[in-house]
């Protein structure tokens, strides 16, 4: 080759060809340096064809600087990038640079250096030493990463390291993991779970393109069955990837996983440190790390020998990332397979609609595993009408719920609340004169937190703390608190059952490894009576004396008229019931809520899942909602609202008229401020048949806008806001 077309990692700049010069080898996927002016850009060598661009003539061809210590990316995962883009609406160069996660790693192996604690514990201590002495007890990282989680400078610490505290530790950043162990421990599979795993290690074996809906119900053991696939993978010797929806089940995936294999899997997610982010990069792409567990972005990584892709939780809407390349990890990850020609196993108490239909339309094979193990049983569950069982006045526990509580405390058995609303109040409103909290720079209301004495906008993270007086009338001590949060519930059962252990579990509680490893241990361990959590509780926990759930407002997710909005609250319920029950003591859940009668509720209280399923499918059916009909979503914003206006009116006045595409607004979005930026929206709906992207592309390619104003297309978006 003497001539490249670089795909460069910069929106802006897309396709750039350059000259290689005598003496270097490249080749396609190879990762290099190019100059680019008086700097020099990253670029990955591309199949000139299948990229755009202006000819540039021979002549004036700068010569590339350097190839980076790196695999090339693989023909699989270039065409996964082109793919993505292409569905997505997004910048190539964008896609791909979540293929590289690190730019560090790039420059290959050799070491850095880390700081740790020495031990040393002098007698006096400026009370930031201090701070960050019990803040660092087991940490080791670089001055920088130490600094962020002991909240003190660089200048601290490296004080410290003059005193002597801190001491210099030489990392190699390509030693190598300890390989997990396929025969570690390997569980006694019953018939029913036998037969699943060997479909999936069949497939391992086969080494084509598999996709499988792992339909399980709460404590069926899928973790186990997908393992024996884990399992054959690594005896094959090819790489797994386990995608997961949140960080947050990381640590008890963690500990099964090790349970099973003998050591951890490699982590990816976006919290790594740098030294282990470039070790696992690199491990991953010489194929040396076997399974890989992360978040959505561990999709990209350039695997060397990818044998498997297990999807866990697969019908969280987690997998939908909202900025940056909006892609549905879980869809991807099916054309990742595809591409590689590897089985995929989604997996799900609870599948999404779409995933169902595509099983009964046969494009997946759907694997079943219709009971507990071990002999559990399914919980009982039992609707609370408010309506006819109100709570005391000022609280938002109705008596049934609180005595099955106090029940399950005498008896020594635990109870998880379940609502999913982080702080104490999503309303504060002034007595005297009704001035209500609002964000500054959305359009929604500020959040008490109790915990940390703010009101806090849950979307730009904006913080104020609570005024001693009304901002408005100046009025003192005249605050109200309006409807209850995960805080406002832990408050009350405080006061019901003051002898109870409790524990709050929210992304505001549980945001360290080590935080949800204490509260897993100790749930385990029986020192706590009852659990009150967001939605970060419903999901992969197994606490085998948890016999009682309680749902504190069923009806939350219903409001707002979300296109997905009983499926969610369907999936929400059912995987938080699947908490309950799970040993040998069996399991009620009590669903607090005001319309006993609504579709969801019903089939949840009559464990009528294919009732639910069915109603929910015609509804979409009719509606041309996904899976039937497709929609996207065109967002325009600016901080100057008359801007995104006249933007947003451009759009819909060249908007197409086409049999098969339906183009709704512009109109303000639901959060019509957000960030600052004001938003408006254009929905299309589309017949499945439609030429969606194209289309999309055709109509906003050509238009033009002010500097100021961001156009994001989000195509089968989750977020209607
Ligand atoms: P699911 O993911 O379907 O909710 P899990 O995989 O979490 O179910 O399994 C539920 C519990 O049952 C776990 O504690 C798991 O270890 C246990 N379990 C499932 N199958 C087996 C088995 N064959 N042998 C031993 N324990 C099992
Ligand atoms: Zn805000």
């Amino acid at each position: 080759m003497q001539r490249v077309r670089l795909l460069v990692f910069n929106a802006a700049l897309g396709v750039l060809d350059y000259r290689v010069p005598e003496g270097m080898t490249i080749e396609f996927g190879s990762i290099v340096v190019a100059p680019l002016g008086p700097r020099q850009v990253l670029g990955v060598v591309w199949e000139p064809e299948r990229l755009n661009t202006q000819e540039v003539p021979e002549s004036k061809l700068r010569p590339l600087l350097g190839v980076m210590p790196a695999p090339p990316l693989s023909e699989r995962l270039r065409r996964l990038i082109e793919w993505t883009a292409d569905y997505y609406c997004a910048p190539l160069s964008s896609v791909a640079r979540m293929a590289l996660g690190s730019i560090s790693a790039l420059r290959g192996g050799g070491t850095t250096t880390e700081y740790r604690l020495t031990g040393v514990e002098p007698a006096r201590l400026t009370p930031q030493r201090a701070a960050a002495l019990d803040a660092l007890q087991g940490e080791q990282g670089s001055i920088r990463e130490l600094a962020e989680l002991a909240s003190v400078s660089d200048g601290v610490l490296r004080g410290m390291v003059g005193a002597g505290l801190l001491e210099a530790v030489t990392v190699d950043l390509d030693r190598p993991y300890p390989p997990a162990r396929p025969e570690f421990a390997e569980p006694q599979l019953n018939d029913i779970q036998q037969h699943a795993a060997d479909i999936f290690v069949e497939a391992v074996k086969d080494k084509k393109f598999a996709p499988f809906l792992l339909d399980g119900v709460t404590g069926s053991g899928k973790t186990e069955c997908y393992f024996e696939a884990v399992a054959e993978a690594i005896r094959m010797e090819r790489q797994v990837l386990v995608l997961l929806p949140e960080i947050a089940l990381t640590e008890n995936f963690l500990r099964r996983f090790e349970h099973r294999f003998g050591v951890p899997p490699v982590l990816w997610h976006s919290s790594l440190k740098s030294s282990e982010r470039r070790r696992a990069w690199r491990a991953v792409s010489l194929g040396a790390a076997k399974v890989i567990v992360g978040a959505r972005s561990a999709l990209f990584l350039p695997y060397a020998n990818l044998g498997l892709i297990v999807v866990d939780e697969a019908h969280e809407i987690s997998f939908k990332q909202d900025d940056g390349v909006r892609y549905n990890a879980r869809d991807v990850a099916v054309m990742r397979a595809k591409f590689e020609g590897i089985p995929i196993v989604l997996a799900s108490a609870t599948p999404a609609l779409e995933s169902m239909q595509l099983a009964e339309a046969g494009v997946y094979r759907k694997i079943d595993l219709p009971s507990r193990f071990g002999g559990a049983t399914l919980p009982a569950i039992n609707i609370l009408d408010l309506r006819e069982e109100a709570p005391e006045r000022g609280r938002w526990i109705a008596p049934k719920l609180v005595e099955a509580m106090k029940d399950r405390l005498a008896k020594g058995e635990q109870s998880l609340l379940f609502l999913n609303r982080r702080g104490y109040a999503p309303l504060t409103l002034c007595r005297n004169c009704g001035y209500r909290f609002q964000c500054p720079n959305c359009t929604a209301w500020l959040v008490e937190h109790r915990f940390s004495k703010r009101l806090a906008c849950h979307h730009c993270g904006h913080e104020t703390p609570v005024p001693e007086a009304c901002p408005d009338c100046g009025t003192g001590d005249c605050l109200v608190a309006c409807g209850p949060g995960v805080e406002r519930i832990a408050d009350e059962v405080a006061e019901i059952l003051p002898e109870a252990r409790t524990a709050l579990v929210t992304s505001d509680t549980m945001n360290t490894p080590a935080a949800i490893g204490e509260f897993v241990a100790m749930a385990e361990n029986k020192a706590i009576d009852v659990i009150i959590g967001t939605q970060l509780v419903t999901k992969g926990y197994h606490f085998p004396d948890l016999t009682l759930v309680g749902v504190v407002d069923a009806d939350l997710g219903l409001e707002g008229g979300d296109l997905r909005a009983g499926e969610r609250t369907y999936q929400q319920i059912a995987q938080v019931a699947g908490r309950a029950g799970r040993g040998e003591k069996p399991g009620e859940v009590l669903i607090q809520t005001r319309h006993p009668e609504a579709a969801v509720i019903a089939a949840l209280a009559n464990g009528d899942r294919d009732a639910f399923y069915a109603a929910e499918t015609e509804a979409r059916r009719d509606a041309g909602a996904p899976p039937f009909g497709r929609w996207a979503a065109i967002i325009v914003s600016s901080e100057d609202q008359a801007e995104a206006l006249s933007a947003a009116r451009a759009i819909g006045g060249t908007a197409p008229n086409l049999p098969d595409m339906l183009v709704l607004g512009p109109a303000p979005a639901p959060l019509s401020l957000l960030r600052g930026r004001h938003r408006f929206r254009l929905l299309i709906n589309a017949r499945r048949s439609a030429e969606l992207q194209k289309t999309l592309r055709e109509w906003l390619d050509p238009l033009e806008f002010p500097r100021g104003v961001r156009v994001n297309i989000d195509i089968d978006p989750y977020s209607f806001v």
